[in-house]
C-alpha cells in the first residue's frame, strides 16, 4: 500500500497521530463472523503485524482483531498506513517513554524500522522540518474519542521535542535552551489545571481545543512555542453535569491551600460551595503545588498568584448566593442572610463594592431611546447574570492566561524558522442530553475528518491519476454534506441559528425548530423525533448519530453579557480583573450592548487551522508517494551520478521532466545489471554446489 510505502521510506510529513482506540477492544469471538476467520491466515502471529495494512481483508472486524492481539501483549501503537493508531493501556508504562528510548528513536538511521511507537512519528515530523530539499512545516493532528489519550500523546510530543530539540544544540548555551523546554512543558499544567475536569469519561477531559507551534531555529533547536486555545467550555463554571466536576483548579485550590490562604480566600474548613460537586473525590490532577510551581516558572509572579487565586475563589463564593422571588414583581428578589454573606464576601474577593454587585445581579438596565430604564429581574434571571459574571469572569481569566503563557514561551520571529504543530482538540462527544457545546466539538471533529479525507485520500488519489501513475480509484466516505448541513450556505444549522439568535425572539427555541424541520427537511443527515418529549434534532456524524436537545442552543449561542457586568469589573480594585476588562476589545464585551458575535459565527473561525498552516501541511505532506522533489531539483541532485551532470538550475534550457526521467532509467538500468550480474554469480555458485554434491 502506497502509505506503508511512505512510512518505509520516511516520506514526507503529514501524519495523523490518531489515538483512535481507546479501550480494550472487546472480546472478538463474540463479534467475529466465520466468513472473516476463513480470511484470516497466521491468527496466531496477528500481534506481530505492526501495520494494519497487512491485515486481509481490511473489516473493521479483522482489524480490531489485530488490534485486539496486540493490546493483549501489551503492545500499543500499531501503523495504519499514514496513521498511528495508539491504544490507551490506562496505566502508566515508564519503559515505554523511558529517554533511553526516545535517544533509540532520535539516533536511529532508520527509525521507521523499529517498533511502532509515538516516537517515530515525532521523529519523522522532526526530520521532515529539515526537508529533503527544503524546510517543510509540520503539523501532527492528535484524533479521537474523549479518554482516547489524544493530552497524553500530545505531552509525549512536546517532552520528546523539548528533549531531542535540545540535547543537539550546539550553538545556544544549555541555560537558554533548559529555560525554554521547561516553560513549554511547564504550560501544560497550567492549562489543564485550568481547562480540564472530570467528566464521566475521562478524569482529566480537556474542556478546551488547542494548537500548539513549536517553534525551531535554523539548527532545529526549540526556541519557542505559541498555544492557540479554542472553545473553552465555560458553562462549566456554573453548572457541572451530573458526576462530574468544575476545572480541576477550583479543587486543587480547596485541597492544597494553606490555612493562611483559605483566610484569605474566604473558605473555612467545611464550608461546601455549590459550584464544587464531587470534592471528595481524589484525583491525580489534584495537584495544586505542581500548578504554582509551574506558574512561577512562567513568570507569574507572587503577587499576579494571589490575585488569580482571589478571582476564582470569588468565583465559588458567588456559586452560593441564590435568590428568591419576591411576591411583588416590581421588587427586587431576596437574599437570604448566608446569601448575603456569600455575596459580601464574593465582592471582597472581586474587589468591587457588594451593594452595586448586588443591583448588577438583581436589576437589568432596559434602553428606551436614550433613557435607561431600571428593571428588577425575576428569579431566573437573577441566577442567569449570576452565572453569567462567573463565567464571563472565568473565561477572561483563561484568556488571559493564555497570553500570558504566549508572552512567556513565544520566541521572537527573527530566531524561529520553522515550526512543528500539535494539534489536540476535544474528541467527538455524544451524551444523552447534547447542546450547543457538543455541537461545536462534533463539527470541529467533523471538519477535521474532512480535512483528512479531501487531502489525504482525494487529493493523493488525484495527484497519483495526474501524475500518469497506474491508479484505482479508492473509494471513501465523505462527510461533506454533513457539514454542509451545519455549516453550509444559504441555510445550515448554524446560519438558522445565528439568524434566531439576532432576531431575539421571546419564542426563539420554538420558532427554531419549525424553522429547522421546515428548511432542512430534504437533508439526508438530519431528522427529528416528532414524538419526543424534549424536542431535539438528530445529526448523522461521520462517527455516529447525535441528538442535540433545541432548548436553550439559541439561548447559549447569544452567550449575552449584561453591560452593567462588564461595568462593574471595569471598576475591580482586583489589578488583573480590572486589566482583563478594561483592554478587552472582544465584541462580545463591550459596554455598549450585548453580544453581536455569536459562539457558533466565533467557533467557524476554527477555519484559523488553515491560518495556523495545518491546512497548509497537510496539502503539502498528505502524499501517498513518499517524496516529492520537484523535477528541477530532482536532477540538479541526481544528476551528478549521471552523464546529466553538467545540468545546472538555469544553466542550460533543458527539459527537466525529460532529464529526470532520464537520470531514473540510468539508474534502473544500472539496477538491472548489478542484479542480472548478481543473478549469474548465484547461478553459477548453486550449480557449482550441485556439481561438488552429485
Ligand atoms: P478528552 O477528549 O476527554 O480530553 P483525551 O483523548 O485527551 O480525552 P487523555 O486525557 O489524553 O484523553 O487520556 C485519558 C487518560 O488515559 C489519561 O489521563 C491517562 O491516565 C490515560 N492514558 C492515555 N494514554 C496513555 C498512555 N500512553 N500511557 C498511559 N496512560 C495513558
Ligand atoms: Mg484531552
Amino acid at each position: 500500500m502506497s502509505s506503508a510505502v511512505n512510512r518505509r521510506n520516511g516520506g514526507a510529513g503529514y501524519r495523523h497521530g490518531a489515538t483512535k482506540v481507546h479501550r480494550p477492544p472487546p472480546s472478538l469471538n463474540d463479534s467475529l463472523d466465520g466468513e472473516v476467520r476463513a480470511f484470516l491466515t497466521d491468527e496466531d502471529q496477528l500481534h506481530t503485524y505492526d501495520d494494519l495494512t497487512k491485515v486481509n481483508p481490511v473489516t473493521p472486524t479483522t482489524v480490531l482483531k489485530c488490534l485486539q492481539a496486540r493490546y493483549s501483549v501489551k503492545v500499543f501503537y500499531t501503523h495504519a498506513g499514514c496513521t498511528l493508531v495508539a491504544l490507551n493501556p490506562f496505566q502508566p508504562i515508564p519503559h515505554l517513554y523511558s529517554l533511553e528510548v526516545m535517544k533509540e528513536y532520535h539516533c536511529a538511521p532508520q527509525p521507521q524500522e523499529f517498533k511502532p511507537h509515538i516516537y517515530i512519528v515525532a521523529e519523522e515530523a522532526y526530520r521532515n522540518v529539515k526537508g529533503q530539499v527544503e524546510p517543510v512545516n509540520q503539523s501532527l493532528v492528535v484524533s479521537g474519542e474523549s479518554g482516547a489519550g489524544k493530552t497524553w500523546t500530545s505531552r509525549c510530543l512536546m517532552k520528546y521535542y523539548a528533549t531531542v530539540a535540545a540535547s543537539s544544540s550546539v550553538v545556544k548555551s544549555q541555560d537558554t535552551v533548559e529555560r525554554i523546554e521547561r516553560r513549554v512543558l511547564d504550560s501544560n499544567p497550567i492549562m489543564e489545571a485550568f481547562g480540564n475536569a472530570c467528566t464521566l469519561r475521562n478524569n482529566n477531559s480537556s474542556r478546551f481545543g488547542k494548537y500548539i507551534q513549536l517553534q525551531l531555529d535554523r539548527c532545529q533547536l526549540l526556541v519557542g512555542a505559541s498555544v492557540q486555545t479554542y472553545l473553552l467550555e465555560k458553562t462549566r463554571v456554573a453548572f457541572q453535569p451530573a458526576n462530574e466536576r468544575n476545572f480541576h483548579i477550583f479543587y486543587q485550590m480547596i485541597k492544597g491551600a494553606t490555612d493562611e490562604q483559605r483566610k484569605e480566600w474566604k473558605m473555612p474548613h467545611g464550608e461546601n460551595f455549590a459550584w464544587l460537586p464531587n470534592s471528595e473525590k481524589t484525583l491525580e490532577e489534584d495537584c495544586f503545588h505542581e500548578t504554582v510551581e509551574a506558574m512561577v516558572h512562567l513568570g507569574i509572579n507572587a503577587e499576579r498568584q494571589r490575585l488569580i487565586f482571589r478571582i476564582l475563589a470569588g468565583i465559588l463564593q458567588l456559586g452560593n448566593v441564590n435568590f428568591s422571588s419576591s411576591s411583588d414583581e416590581s421588587q427586587t428578589c431576596n437574599l437570604d442572610e448566608q446569601s448575603k454573606d456569600f455575596l459580601q464576601r464574593a465582592a471582597e474577593l472581586l474587589c468591587v463594592p457588594a451593594e452595586e454587585l448586588q443591583t448588577c445581579l438583581r436589576v437589568k438596565m432596559l434602553k428606551a431611546g436614550k433613557q435607561s430604564v431600571h428593571k428588577p429581574c425575576p428569579q431566573t434571571e437573577c441566577s442567569m447574570r449570576r452565572d453569567c459574571l462567573a463565567k464571563v469572569i472565568y473565561a477572561g481569566l483563561f484568556e488571559w492566561l493564555v497570553t500570558f503563557i504566549n508572552n512567556s514561551i513565544c520566541a521572537d520571529k527573527s530566531t524561529w524558522c520553522n515550526f512543528i504543530g500539535v494539534l489536540d482538540v476535544y474528541g467527538f462527544e455524544c451524551f444523552n442530553l447534547n447542546n450547543l457545546e457538543q455541537l461545536c466539538i462534533n463539527y470541529a471533529n467533523e471538519k477535521l475528518q474532512q480535512h483528512f479525507v479531501a487531502h489525504y485520500l482525494q487529493a493523493q488519489q488525484e495527484e497519483y491519476v495526474s501524475e500518469g501513475l497506474q491508479w484505482s480509484f479508492v473509494k471513501y466516505q465523505n462527510n461533506q454534506s454533513c457539514l454542509d448541513l451545519i455549516e453550509g450556505s444559504p441555510v445550515s444549522v448554524f446560519s438558522l441559528l445565528n439568524e434566531e439568535s439576532r432576531l431575539n425572539r421571546a419564542s426563539d427555541a420554538k420558532t427554531f425548530r419549525v424553522r429547522l424541520e421546515k428548511e432542512l427537511c430534504d437533508n439526508a443527515n438530519i431528522s427529528w423525533d416528532k414524538f419526543s418529549k424534549l424536542p431535539h434534532f438528530t445529526v448523522a456524524h461521520y462517527a455516529g448519530k447525535v441528538n442535540y436537545q433545541i432548548q436553550g442552543m439559541v439561548a447559549k449561542n447569544k452567550d449575552p453579557v449584561p453591560p452593567e457586568l462588564i461595568n462593574l469589573l471595569q471598576k475591580s480594585d482586583n489589578l488583573l480583573l480590572h486589566q482583563i476588562f478594561t483592554n478587552k476589545e472582544d465584541e462580545n464585551l463591550t459596554t455598549k450592548g450585548l453580544s453581536k458575535v455569536t459562539v457558533v459565527s466565533k467557533f467557524k473561525v476554527i477555519v484559523q487551522l488553515e491560518a495556523c498552516g495545518i491546512v497548509e501541511t497537510i496539502h503539502i505532506s498528505a502524499a501517498g508517494f513518499p517524496i516529492r522533489i520537484p523535477f528541477k531539483d530532482f536532477v540538479q541532485r541526481y544528476a551528478l551520478i549521471t552523464k546529466y551532470s553538467n545540468v545546472k538550475s538555469g544553466s542550460h534550457r533543458v527539459d527537466v521532466k525529460a532529464a529526470s526521467n532520464n537520470v531514473l532509467r540510468q539508474e534502473v538500468e544500472k539496477l538491472l545489471r548489478v542484479t542480472v550480474q548478481r543473478r549469474k554469480a548465484f547461478d553459477l555458485s548453486h550449480n557449482l554446489g550441485s556439481e561438488k554434491q552429485n
